[in-house]
């Protein structure tokens, strides 16, 4: 684990003295990806073989360039690396990360659609393709996201988007890590496929009495059923981890993003929800703007086979925010002498 002050800036002041322009930006990129400098992917040679000029780095063997930002969520951006850094610090040091508005204002951004889409792009980098399991005892159930609908309780209900939810359970108390994720249904063949891509084999699936749960574990996972019906608990009380962290992400979803997150994203936003609970005992903020920025890097190892079975969503923008777009300006500025001072008087 990276030690504090050394990896990553303690505050926003340090953020701002680390990164004063984008080429201080591309070389914490770099650095992300190639601690001990970088390597040409044609033909192989190391750090000395290779000279830097611009974004784009060229080969001292094979003359080949390449870009220093392929391969990242930077890549063709018209936005400059400081907004961007600075969008990661937002995203990451607040305890519930970042609105698309709270962007835009406080980065001074000239269009909603630019703060929308860098969020998103984040979000895409929020899941390392390939992640560990779910492992030991592990809590899951199904929940609706999307709107209430009065007498229409449960799995039956229409016009919601289901989300399936699992929850690491520790001994004697206490949770580890959750995932969340959209599934079709609630039939066996669809919580199986969720088990499967979740949680370890062989691991206990704690689960309510659902009819579709014996099936979806068999063979694979050891089921412990909890039936509510005649248990004297409500459902809350028998699977509090799956229950507290679908009420903290409706929670997050109704008072951060206002609600306004379309069922064709809610994936994206569920995998921000769950980057920053599973970090919820980071002992620095900066950990996370480590961790954002070396995914968004590229720069953690993922072989072919981890990216075609988890492939990154892309982010394709809701309709209504299509328009013209403008480049924003950086946030590396020469320093001003004192403005202030040629104003007449105070209004
Ligand atoms: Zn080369």
């Amino acid at each position: 684990m990276p030690s504090r002050g050394l990896h990553y800036p303690g505050s926003y002041a340090e953020l701002r003295a680390w990164f004063p322009d984008d080429e201080a930006c591309i070389d914490y990129l770099d650095w992300l990806r190639w601690p001990t400098g970088p390597v040409c992917p044609r033909c192989g040679r190391s750090a000395s073989a290779v000279t830097t000029a611009g974004r784009v780095w060229r080969c001292g063997g094979c003359k080949k360039r390449v870009s220093r930002t392929a391969g990242t969520i930077f890549h063709d951006t018209r936005v400059p690396l400081t907004v961007w850094f600075a969008a990661a610090w937002f995203v990451t040091s607040q305890k519930d990360g970042a609105s698309a508005l709270g962007l835009q204002r406080v980065l001074g951004l000239g269009s909603y659609q630019t703060a929308w889409t860098m969020l998103h792009r984040y979000r895409t980098a929020m899941v390392r393709p390939g992640r560990e399991l779910l492992g030991g005892r592990v809590e899951v159930d199904e929940t609706f996201f999307g709107g209430e609908e009065p007498g229409v309780p449960g799995r039956g209900a229409l016009g919601k988007t289901l989300v399936a939810i699992a929850v690491e359970l520790h001994e004697p108390r206490g949770y580890g890590r959750a995932r969340m994720s959209i599934i079709p249904n609630a039939e066996a063949q669809s919580l199986r496929s969720f088990l499967l891509s979740t949680v370890e084999p062989t691991s206990t699936v704690v689960t309510d009495g659902w009819g579709a749960y014996p099936r979806a574990c068999a063979d694979s996972f050891v089921h412990e059923p909890h039936p509510i019906s005649g248990s004297g608990h409500k459902a809350h009380e028998l699977l509090s981890a799956v229950h507290r962290v679908a009420s903290l992400s409706k929670r997050w979803l109704l008072s951060t993003h206002q609600g306004g997150v379309g069922a064709d994203h809610l994936q994206a936003y569920l995998n921000e929800f769950c980057f920053r609970f599973n970090r919820r005992r980071s002992r620095a903020r900066g950990l996370l703007f480590y961790r954002l920025l070396q995914y968004a890097a590229g720069a953690v190892p993922v072989t072919y086979r981890q990216l075609v079975a988890h492939p990154r969503p892309k982010a394709v923008m809701p309709p209504g925010l299509k328009g013209p777009r403008s480049r924003p300006a950086s946030l590396a500025q020469p320093p001003e002498d004192r403005p202030w001072r040629a104003a007449r008087s105070l209004e």
